[in-house]
């Protein structure tokens, strides 16, 4: 019998890689969006509904989480100024991974991953220590990866675009988001 991973999915371009690879290397994989960091609701619709086409072409099977933005913005209150890839972003990233492997341990999975690290944008030393730790803490394995390795973002640009699936242009918080239009606009 295949042993469980969760994958903590941060968009479905971003999994259109370490999906497949997990599955190659002999897990079965499903995939969990935690979500409540991307503004404004539409925004979390239009990513939810990608995930889905994702897992339909996958075959496989995508959880959500309740979105609730209220407790995401509490969470990263006080650091709203802060640049992408400083505080907010590592609590951010805390926030989306202890959920993650909180909702894996609750069903028996016996292992977290996540897309995060295909990001040119993110540091994957970071994201693969506050993986690790959450995991311990839930009591559950931590796979380590690097999935920007060996052009894995540009993959995931090629694969995304033949399966259609949505890809925004910006991060996902409202932070981000103001990098890329007017606040009038929010
Ligand atoms: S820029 Fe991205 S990683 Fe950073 S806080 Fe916003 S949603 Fe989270």
């Amino acid at each position: 019998m295949k042993e469980r991973v969760l994958l903590h999915v941060c968009c479905a371009p971003d999994a259109t890689v370490p999906w497949p690879a997990l599955r190659n290397e002999g897990y079965e994989v499903d995939a969990f969006f935690y979500g409540s960091n991307i503004h404004p609701e539409g925004e979390w619709a239009r990513r939810a509904d990608a995930l889905r086409m994702l897992s339909q072409r996958l075959g496989g099977k995508s959880e959500f989480a309740p979105y609730e933005p209220d407790a995401w913005f509490d969470a990263t209150s006080g650091m709203e100024g802060e640049p992408e890839g400083g505080a907010r972003c590592a609590a951010c990233f805390g926030i989306q991974l202890a959920a993650s492997a909180a909702y894996a341990a609750s069903l028996g999975y016996g292992r977290l991953c996540t897309t995060l690290s295909i990001s040119p944008h993110k540091s994957p030393e970071l994201i693969n220590s506050i993986g690790a730790s959450v995991a311990k803490n839930a009591g559950i394995a931590w796979i380590e990866r690097v999935w920007r390795k060996n052009d894995g973002f540009k993959l995931s640009i090629a694969r995304s675009g033949e399966m259609g699936l949505y890809r925004q242009n910006y991060c996902g918080c409202a932070h981000s988001v103001r990098r890329f239009e007017p606040v009038s606009a929010l």
